[in-house]
This record gives structure tokens, sequence and C-alpha cells, in this order.
């Protein structure tokens, strides 16, 4: 079965899920780096606001994916991510946040919304994005999973925030685990090894070990939270393709040894 659809714009080159595609009524994509205007390391479709790109050229960019997708770039509303689990319950007074104005909000690794033609925006080079929909109370969400956000369950945090402010059923709830690490691409030392285990020893199950080196499945362990917390197993699809296996397509922190630029997790609820 195909895992991801590939896109071409006019400019911009972008994945999106099969099952998410079926839902007219939202649009979603994870940007590849084809399509922008960004130079050296961060060729060329930059969407990092906190990179040490030119930051002309990324908002540059976020202009050019905005026409792309048919949206205006003051639709977009991005995250500022510390790798916490927090989540901002975003509206549309946050529209153009981070792109079109200043973003008045730090430490937001995660976004929600149930309001239309608000592009929610998080950035991404090897960290998990998860996107999610509840098609029933109809809100979306974004989120950076990254080794640290997984730890701390940034996807717990997300279906407590659908349930507690928008009355959703996590047996609605549909998932998408987008581009990022590869179990055999995500190499870590004893400390992080550890710290997976005192969380919880079932995570055991998602790793193995060469030596004093442990390979972590960040995919299968945010699975695991999500079916943890209600979500139907049948509801969370992986685009199952790694950033680092796949650097002709995407930037990688791991791959580029920290000199890369970021892509773009998006998604939006459509309509008036
Ligand atoms: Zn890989």
């Amino acid at each position: 079965m195909k895992t991801y659809n590939i896109n071409e714009a006019k400019n911009v080159q972008y994945l999106t899920s099969p099952s998410l595609d079926s839902y007219n009524e939202i649009f979603h994509c994870f940007t590849t780096k084809i399509g922008g205007v960004s130079k050296g390391c961060y060729e060329s479709l930059n969407l990092g606001l906190g990179t040490d790109d030119d930051i002309q050229n990324v908002l540059e960019n976020y202009h050019i994916l905005a026409k792309d997708i048919g949206i205006e770039a003051g639709d977009f509303v991005t995250s500022f991510q510390t790798h916490t689990k927090n989540i901002r319950i975003v509206t549309s007074i946050d529209k153009g946040k981070g792109v079109t104005k200043e973003r008045d909000y730090r430490d937001v690794d995660g976004l929600i919304t149930n309001e239309k033609n608000i592009a929610l925006v998080t950035t991404h080079a090897d960290c998990v994005p998860l996107f999610f929909y509840d098609p029933v109370s109809k809100v979306v969400g974004i989120a950076h999973s990254g080794w640290k956000g997984t730890l701390y369950k940034i996807a717990e945090e997300m279906i407590n925030k659908f349930v507690q402010d928008y009355n959703s059923n996590p047996s609605d709830i549909l998932v998408c685990i987008g581009p990022s690490l590869c179990q055999d691409c995500f190499e870590v030392d004893v400390d992080v090894k550890d710290m997976f285990l005192n969380e919880n020893q079932h995570y055991g199950e998602y790793m193995y070990h060469i030596g004093k080196k442990s390979y972590i499945d960040l995919w299968s362990i945010n699975e695991y939270i999500l079916i943890n917390n209600g979500v139907k197993k049948e509801n969370i699809d992986n685009m199952n393709i790694c950033t680092k296996c796949n650097m002709d397509k995407f930037f990688s922190h791991r791959g580029q040894h920290g000199k890369r630029g970021i892509m773009a997790a998006v998604i939006m609820l459509k309509g008036k």
C-alpha cells in the first residue's frame, strides 16, 4: 500500500498522506526542500524561522509555499518549538504569526484549532511530525514530536486537548506520522536509551542495541502512546519515509551535521 503521495505544485513539491487526502474539507502537507530561494545548506525551501539563513529568504519561501497551495501567507500560524509538550489553542487572532507578524508566544510545540482557513505549521528536520484530524468534531492539530516530545508524550497531550477542549472522541481521531528519522537512523547513547526505559519499560520493545549504541523506533512509540490514549490502530497512518535516508528530498539534521534548512508540516480546515 502507498504510504504517501508526492504532489507537484508550480514551484514546491510536497508529500501528503493518502488517508488524509480523502478528506476534501482539510488541506495538509509535508514540504520537501524543493522549490524555494535559499542557498547553501538551506537550499532551497528552508522554512526554519530560527535558522541562520537570511530571514528574508525564509519569509519569501513561506510566500512561495502559500501561493502554491492556494492560501495567503497571513493564514499561517507557526509554532515556537523548544522540545516541550505545550500545545496552543489557535484562533483567528493568531493568523499570520511567525510569517506576516511577530509571534507573541514561545515554547509551543503543538497547535490545534477548529477554525477554518488557519494553516497550522510545525517545522522539522528529522523530528517526528504528527498530523491530527477529527472529522466528527472538525478539529485539526499538528505536533513536533522529536525524541524529547516523544518522551514527554506530546501525542497524549494533543489527544487530551481534543477531548477536553473540543469534546472529541479519541476513537474518531485520525493521525498521520510524517517524514522523520527511521529506527536505523535514530542512534542514541545509553543516557537517552535509559530515559526511555525509565519512562516505560515497554519501550524496550521498540529498540535494538549494537555495542553501546541503541536504535529507537520513535514512530512505533508515538503509535503506542496514541493507541494507549484511545486512538484506533487503523486510524494511524505512517508515511513511513525517513528524512536522513532520503536527503535528495529532505533536509536532515543528522545527515547534514546540523547545517540544514527546515521543512514544514501544515494542516488546515478549508472553507468559509
Ligand atoms: Zn533512515
